[in-house]
């Protein structure tokens, strides 16, 4: 019997509390919408449709997960809402205004770090609003706080090499929010880093979010950090990537450990491991080829 089938819950199962809180969340405003994308990469004389009529929204201070395969066109949506690429067909509205190139409502962390090395902590959160013609006593003012509230201020005057993979990423999410935009753009911006220092940045990441008005979207391949982290969870297909299917997530917030071992998410992520991995057809080991039996080997041996 499928684990599934032995719980008491389904992953389209959600408590009163749960629910209305969705429901509150989808009457807020649309912050970004996708209407009918396609991207297609040209290689060679050859086509590869990397995206195809993927359509959604998300809403103010909603957090949502996309997940998929790899090579699914993960980055390359994400690409396209930060307005790095651009799509094949369809159109990215932000606050419905058609997206058109990179722009400061739309703050972006990708998986490498991307600190400038040269340039100390505060010189890294500094730039974005220096770049914003902001000037440099008020620029140094507001990066004092955003460092404050991630109680990174011992580390102001130090350089990036200096720090751990998660405190540089801790300073790479408030560099892309200094500048106060409407969405924080995330493409697997944990994946390098061990499980304990993933698992208490994803705790710090909700933190920051319950104190800042954005909406999030979050790019992982990772099933237990998109239930951990997401409101809704939109699940992409392989090759071309297209929508599956967009599940609420079932667990009440504020988010804790102990939710991970619970049947409602135990639910959700057999549902997910279905979607993204489905079961092939017939028992995996007849593909391989037979091992000869220890007595055949003997008889060519002896
Ligand atoms: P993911 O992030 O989900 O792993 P990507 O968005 O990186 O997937 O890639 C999706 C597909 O698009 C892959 O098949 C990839 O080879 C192809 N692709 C991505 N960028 C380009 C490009 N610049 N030129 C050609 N093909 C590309
Ligand atoms: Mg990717």
């Amino acid at each position: 019997m499928a684990l599934a089938e032995k719980l008491s819950v389904t992953y389209l199962d959600q408590s009163a509390s749960v629910k209305a809180r969705l429901d509150r969340l989808k009457s807020r405003s649309v912050i970004l919408r996708v209407n009918a994308l396609n991207k297609f990469f040209q290689s060679g004389r050859q086509t590869i449709t990397a995206l195809r009529n993927i359509s959604f929204q998300t809403h103010r201070r909603e957090f949502l997960c996309i997940i998929g395969p790899s090579g699914c066109g993960k980055s390359t949506l994400v690409r396209i809402l930060a307005g790095l690429e651009t799509q094949s067909d369809g159109e990215v509205l932000l606050d419905g205004r058609p997206v058109s190139g990179p722009g400061r409502e739309r703050g972006m962390v990708f998986q490498g770090y991307t600190l400038f090395p040269w340039l100390t902590v505060k010189k890294n959160v500094m730039f974005g609003l220096r770049m914003n013609n902001i000037g440099r006593a008020e620029a140094a003012k507001q990066a004092d706080e955003w460092l404050g509230l991630i109680g990174l201020s011992k580390f102001a005057d130090v350089y990036p090499h200096q720090l751990s993979g998660g405190m540089k990423q801790r300073v790479a999410i408030i560099r892309a929010l200094v500048n106060h935009p409407r969405v924080l753009l995330m493409d697997e911006p944990f994946s390098a880093l061990d499980a304990q220092t993933r698992a208490r940045m994803q705790a710090y990441l909700l933190e920051i979010w319950k104190k800042v008005d954005i909406t999030i979207v979050f790019i992982t391949h990772d099933l237990d950090e998109a239930i951990f982290l997401a409101d809704r969870i939109l699940v992409l297909s392989a090759h071309p990537g297209e929508i599956q299917e967009l599940i609420q997530g079932p667990l009440a917030r504020p988010r804790r450990p102990e939710q991970l071992n619970s049947e409602a998410f135990t639910a959700i992520k057999a549902r997910l491991e279905e979607l993204i991995h489905p079961p092939q057809d017939g028992p995996e080991e007849e593909t391989y080829p037979a091992v000869p039996a220890l007595s055949d080997i003997r008889d060519t041996v002896e």
